[in-house]
């Protein structure tokens, strides 16, 4: 089969120093800027600020198509829908004891 549109070289993603583009901003960064994907080399083609930039402008564009989307991953995975819901009660818990400890802090 003939290859179609230009050779992919994964290498070209990265620069001397190890660090990543994105197709975004067009800027390079560290690895840990981007999220794991399953699709490609294993990490996001966009970093975390633009990827976070365009879910944020598609739910404003689209709220009930994200929504949608959003409870058919919940009906389709329950399992991993309680664990997510597990995991961020815990990080909002422990977010209102933080904040309560701080506040005993300033008030003494
Ligand atoms: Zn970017």
């Amino acid at each position: 089969m003939a290859q179609m549109g230009r050779p992919r070289n994964p290498l070209a993603r990265f620069n001397a120093e190890g660090e990543r583009w994105c197709g975004h901003c067009c800027l390079f960064m560290p690895l840990e800027q981007f999220y794991p994907s399953k699709q490609g080399d294993g990490y996001d083609n966009w970093c975390r600020e633009c990827r976070k930039a365009y879910v944020r402008e598609r739910y404003h564009a689209h709220p009930e198509q994200d929504l949608a989307r959003a409870r058919a991953w919940a009906a389709r995975y329950p399992a991993r829908r309680r664990a997510h819901r597990r995991i961020a009660n815990r990080i909002y818990k422990a977010r209102l004891r933080f904040e309560r400890q701080w506040q005993r802090e300033q008030t003494r």
